[in-house]
């Protein structure tokens, strides 16, 4: 006998009919005498419809009431996946935040879970009942309802593994694992059998969207074996573990790309103790974040910098500079045509030459790198953002990642 909490998300519940085959699902893994716990998003497309009901009655409106508002979705799921379970002769209840209690802080709309009271759902789950649990939302310390940010019903169903000490936590969801990279880019693309929760750290902060970004780090953390595969299939999917579980690292895993960066360069900057400080202080004080940064030795006491920040938030940064910059330089410059690809396994750790493969396919297709950065499992580079498709396919065939 296992205990696992199953997670359904938006595709997966999006209409009834969907919402009885998740059913069917749940049922089928209490026949395999394992105890279950489900968490649901709301049906897709509900919560953006909620989203901008909020925008449309106000712009600025109050934190604590769009919580009110957006967190109806998944409550909705919950009731009629109970009814769709009862349905089937599966004993099942539905459960909100506040009623577990799923405990956050007050950070309206991006709250973090403090702790979930798994106690009363584990003595229902050894009687037999299935808890049906709304992602996304919890108590906050005003005794208000929170919501965890987009995507957070991942984050809730990982919480929620943890709190009832379960064996797995398997994620629906319209995917059917994690892939070596993006498969609607590079056609050979394979799905991993299992990766390591810091590569998945990196592939979901990356862009692949497969879990929201909290919950590896909170599955991490608590050592929660994670399962990613699709509710339409009967496909294994991709667990998501601790290196330990994995017998041989890769050397690459996968390769992620995001198209989220802007570059900024500074042209002559002089080059004297402060700078970066002079230059970064203004931006951490705005909450942009920078992410590559680069610098070049001095010829004439003055020097370049360069650097990304998000697409989002370039405008800002370029003000930012330009007003408060002390230092003098010469120009600066920004480019938002560019795409940052990233090669990630625990394996180089331990095995030199990654960044040199990369640099060499990269040079063969005749694509310029503009910035390099790496970090213990991951090599980074920017590069312009039409060679995309292009250098993704050189790597991930210059990292025998290719199917057969
Ligand atoms: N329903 C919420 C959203 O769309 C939470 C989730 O699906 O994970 O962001
Ligand atoms: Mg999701």
């Amino acid at each position: 006998m296992a205990r696992i909490v199953m997670k359904f998300g938006g595709t997966s519940v999006g209409d009834v009919n969907r919402i009885k085959n998740v059913a069917r699902r749940v049922k089928a893994e209490c026949d395999r005498g394992n105890q279950v716990a489900v968490a649901v998003s709301a049906m897709s497309g509900v919560t953006n419809q909620l989203v901008n009901y909020c925008s449309e009655m106000s712009p600025l409106h109050d934190a604590r009431e769009y919580d009110t508002i957006v967190s109806t979705g998944e409550q909705v799921t919950t009731g009629l996946l109970a009814i769709a379970l009862q349905d089937l002769g599966v004993t099942a209840r539905s459960w909100q935040g506040w009623q577990i209690p799923v405990i956050t802080d007050d950070a309206h709309g991006k709250a973090r879970i403090a702790e979930i009271k798994g106690e009363e759902l584990i003595r229902r789950m050894e009687k037999g009942e299935v808890p049906v649990v709304a992602g996304f939302q919890g108590l906050g310390p005003d005794n208000r309802v929170t919501t965890l940010g987009r995507g957070g019903s991942d984050t809730t169903a990982v919480a929620l593994a943890a709190a009832l000490n379960a064996d797995r936590c398997d994620i629906y969801t319209d995917v059917d694992g994690v892939y070596t990279t993006d498969p609607r880019i590079v056609p050979t693309a394979k799905k991993l059998d299992k990766i390591t929760y810091e590569e998945m750290l990196e592939m979901a902060s990356l862009g692949a969207k497969v879990l929201q970004t909290r919950s590896v780090e909170m599955a991490m953390k608590h050592g929660v074996r994670v399962q990613v595969l699709s509710s339409f299939s009967d496909a294994p999917g991709t667990l998501v573990c601790d290196e330990d579980e994995i017998m041989e690292n890769a050397l690459v895993s996968g390769i992620a790309y995001s198209r989220d960066e802007a570059k900024v360069t500074l042209v002559g900057v002089a080059d004297q103790p402060g700078i970066a400080a002079s230059i970064f202080g203004p931006l951490a004080d705005a909450n942009i974040n920078v992410d590559m940064i680069v610098q070049n030795v001095s010829q004439d006491g003055s020097t370049d910098m360069t650097f990304t920040v998000g697409k989002a938030d370039l405008e800002r940064a370029l003000k930012v500079v330009k007003d408060q910059l002390k230092v003098p330089y010469k120009a600066i410059k920004s480019d938002k045509n560019v795409v940052k690809l990233s090669v990630i396994g625990v394996g180089m750790r331990s095995h030199a030459g990654v960044a040199k493969t990369m640099f060499k396919a990269l040079a063969e297709k005749g694509i310029n790198i503009q910035v390099i950065s790496t970090s213990e499992i991951k090599v980074s580079v920017l590069i312009g953002e039409d060679y995309t498709e292009l250098a993704l396919r050189a790597l991930h065939t210059a990292y025998d990642l290719d199917a057969a």
